[in-house]
C-alpha cells in the first residue's frame, strides 16, 4: 500500500514510523516546493509530485494549510482523504464556524468582520476581552492578537489595517474563561468504524500547546459522550475518513468546540506510549481501509512538548517511564523539536516522573512543567 502525505514534518515522518510494522509506505510532499521527500529521512526523492500521485494508493494531509491549487490537484485523483471539504473546513475559520454553527453544535461566541471598523460593534457585542484570528493560515497562536481592553483598541486596528480582510477575513472570538482546555481525538474508518481515544487535558503557554495529560483527570461520563457526540455529528456531516481531532473548552458541565484539526494532532501524540494503538498507526488504518487497532489506555500519560530548544542530558532517559522523540529539526525559537511522553501507574506517580523531568530541563521553555507536576500529585 502506497500513501502519499502531504506535507513533510513531524506528523508525516511519525506515521511513516507507525506505517513500517505493517507494511505501509508513507512518502511525503513539501507543498512549498513541490517535491517529493521522504518524511524520517527528508531526501528529495527523484519521483515528480505528478508521478506520485498516480502511484500512490491512497493521499492524506499533516496539515490543513494546503496551498489552494494543489489541495484541488490532489482532489481530482479522487485519493484524498479525509475530503477536501474536510480539509477546508479546518484550515478557514470562517467555513469551521459556519460548519459548527450549522450543526447546532456549541462553540466560541463569534463575530466575523471583513474590516477593521467592525471592530467596534464586535466590542460591543463581545466585550471588550477578544481574540482576533486570521481566518486562515494561523497555528500555534500565529495570526492572532489579544484585545484585553478598549485602550488597546486604536493600536490594534492599527495593526490589523495592514491585512486584506477582504481576502482573508478575522474571526473575532470572546475571550473566554474556561476552566480547562480538552480534546478529543478520535478515527473513522474508510467502512466508517469509529474509535476514541480518551479527551486529553491540554496546557497551552502563549497560545501554544505545551503539555498533555491522557487520560484527562476528573472526567465523568457525561462530559466524555458529549465530546463523542459532538465527534460523531462532524464526522458524519463531512463523510469523514482519517483521525480527527476536536479542541474544546470546558465551561462547566459544557464542552464549547474551540476549532478542529482534521489531522493526526499534538494533543494526540500521547497515544504512541499510552494507549494500545497510537494515533498515527490508526490514521493509516483508517484510510487504508483496514480494521482499527484498540485505543486502550496502558497507563496515565503526559506529553510535553520541546519548544524551540535541544540542549538537554540524554541522561533523561534515566527516568523510568520516559520515552523520547526528536523530530531531527534545526533549533529556532517556538518551533516544535520533539516530545516527551511520560508513562506511569497512577496520576500521582506521572506527577513524581514530571518532576524528575524537570530536573533536566530549563524553566524557560518548560514553564508549565513544575506546576503541572504539583497538580498530578494531587488529583
Ligand atoms: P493550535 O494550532 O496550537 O491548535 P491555533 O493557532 O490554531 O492553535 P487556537 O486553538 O484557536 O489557535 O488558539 C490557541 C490557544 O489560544 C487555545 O488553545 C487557547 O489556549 C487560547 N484561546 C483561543 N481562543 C480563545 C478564546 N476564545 N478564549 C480564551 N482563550 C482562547
Ligand atoms: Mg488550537
Amino acid at each position: 500500500m502506497n500513501i502519499l502525505i502531504l506535507g513533510s514534518g513531524q506528523l508525516a515522518r511519525m506515521m511513516a514510523l507507525a506505517g513500517y510494522p505493517l507494511g505501509l509506505s508513507v512518502a511525503a510532499v513539501d507543498v512549498n516546493a513541490r517535491n517529493v521527500v521522504d518524511p524520517i529521512t527528508k531526501i528529495v526523492s527523484e519521483k515528480l509530485l505528478i508521478q506520485a500521485l498516480k502511484d500512490a494508493d491512497v493521499i492524506s494531509v499533516e496539515f490543513e494549510h494546503i496551498p489552494q491549487d494543489l489541495l484541488e490537484q490532489v482532489n481530482a485523483t479522487g485519493k484524498l482523504m479525509p475530503s477536501m471539504e474536510s480539509i477546508m473546513a479546518g484550515a478557514d475559520r470562517v467555513k469551521e464556524k459556519k460548519l459548527l454553527s450549522g450543526l447546532n453544535i456549541a462553540n466560541c461566541p463569534y463575530k466575523i468582520i471583513t474590516d477593521v471598523n467592525q471592530l467596534d460593534a464586535a466590542v460591543t457585542e463581545l466585550g471588550e476581552q477578544l481574540i482576533i484570528k486570521a481566518s486562515r493560515d494561523g497555528y500555534d497562536g500565529y495570526g492572532q492578537w489579544r484585545l484585553s481592553g478598549a485602550a488597546q483598541l486604536a493600536d490594534i486596528k492599527q495593526q490589523l489595517s495592514e491585512l486584506d480582510l477582504q481576502k482573508v477575513p478575522l474571526v473575532v472570538e470572546k475571550m473566554l474563561n474556561f476552566e480547562r482546555e480538552l480534546s478529543l481525538v478520535g478515527v473513522r474508518s474508510v467502512s466508517g468504524q469509529i474509535a476514541y481515544y480518551p479527551l486529553a487535558e491540554n496546557l497551552h503557554h502563549q497560545g501554544q500547546l505545551h503539555v498533555s495529560v491522557a487520560p484527562a483527570p476528573h472526567v465523568n461520563e457525561a462530559l466524555n459522550q458529549q465530546a463523542q457526540d459532538i465527534f460523531n455529528q462532524l464526522v458524519e456531516a463531512l463523510g469523514y475518513v482519517g483521525v480527527l481531532a476536536v479542541e474544546f473548552f470546558q465551561m462547566g458541565d459544557q464542552l464549547l468546540v474551540n476549532e478542529i484539526a482534521p489531522r493526526v494532532h499534538n494533543s494526540g501524540h500521547w497515544s504512541m506510549q499510552g494507549a494500545d494503538t497510537c494515533q498515527f498507526e490508526n490514521h493509516l488504518r483508517a484510510i487504508s481501509d483496514l480494521p482499527l487497532g484498540a485505543t486502550k489506555v496502558l497507563t496515565p500519560t503526559a506529553m510535553i512538548n520541546i519548544i524551540g530548544c535541544d540542549d538537554f542530558s540524554m541522561d533523561v532517559l534515566n527516568i523510568q517511564g520516559c520515552h523520547l522523540h526528536l523530530y531531527g529539526k534545526t533549533v529556532r525559537a517556538k518551533r516544535k523539536m520533539g516530545h516527551f511522553n511520560l508513562c506511569a501507574d497512577s496520576y500521582a506517580a506521572l506527577g513524581h516522573t514530571l518532576q524528575d523531568l524537570a530536573q533536566y530541563l530549563a524553566q524557560e521553555h518548560f514553564p508549565l512543567l513544575k506546576k503541572e507536576a504539583n497538580r498530578l500529585l494531587n488529583v
